[in-house]
């Protein structure tokens, strides 16, 4: 008699363990979160963020003159996710790509900012520290490659001693607002380098 009870309780108990693994796989099926979103992503290529060709978004500075610093240390564990690119101050910042200014926002880090959408909504050319904004410049407003936009500073958490343009694109998966996105490294892609697949 203990003998069955301990056997169908053996039974019970291989059975719930069993189905908790079948409930486990299913979520993790269709349920993360990470699942849903990195498709769309993956979708649109890197190279597509240069298509056409990037204009270096400071005057004057040739491809040569810029360096790599995408990856960056930066503080909190951050990665820099942006290349800076060193000119003097009050240098004009041009549109790297058309599209149409989403926001202009003035936060503690980046100071003076812009974020401009590509034509279709897949990228945005984000430009911080500036020392101020073309005259009329206005969310809503479209730029073309090359326009000036602004002005290179030191605004935000840049060094005085050093104005330069913090420039970055991100990648927007659809629905995704100006301060969403995730990061890609323009620098490949100002110098027409072959972009290196995305970390
Ligand atoms: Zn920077």
């Amino acid at each position: 008699m203990i003998r069955r009870i301990a056997l169908m309780l053996l039974l019970v108990a291989t059975g719930y363990v069993a189905w908790v693994i079948i409930l486990n796989l299913s979520d993790g099926k269709d349920g993360s979160v990470a699942s849903r979103t990195e498709p769309q992503r993956e979708a649109v290529p890197v190279a597509e963020a240069g298509r056409g060709g990037l204009v270096i978004p400071v005057a004057g500075v040739r491809a040569d003159q810029l360096s790599d610093t995408f990856d960056d240390a930066r503080s909190e564990g951050r990665l820099h996710d942006a290349i800076d690119i060193m000119a003097p101050r009050g240098t004009p910042v041009l549109a790297a790509a058309a599209g149409t200014v989403e926001k202009i926002f003035d936060s503690e880090r980046g100071g003076l900012t812009i974020y401009v959408r590509r034509p279709g909504g897949q990228w945005i050319d984000y430009y911080a520290h500036l020392d101020g904004y073309a005259s009329g410049l206005a969310e809503g407003q479209k730029v073309k490659p090359g326009q000036p936009i602004g002005t290179v500073g030191s605004t935000g958490d840049a060094s005085v001693e050093a104005p330069h343009l913090h420039y970055a694109i991100n990648a927007m998966a659809p629905g995704e607002a100006w301060y969403q996105g995730k990061a890609i490294n323009p620098y490949p892609l100002l110098v027409g380098r072959k972009p290196s697949p995305s970390r």
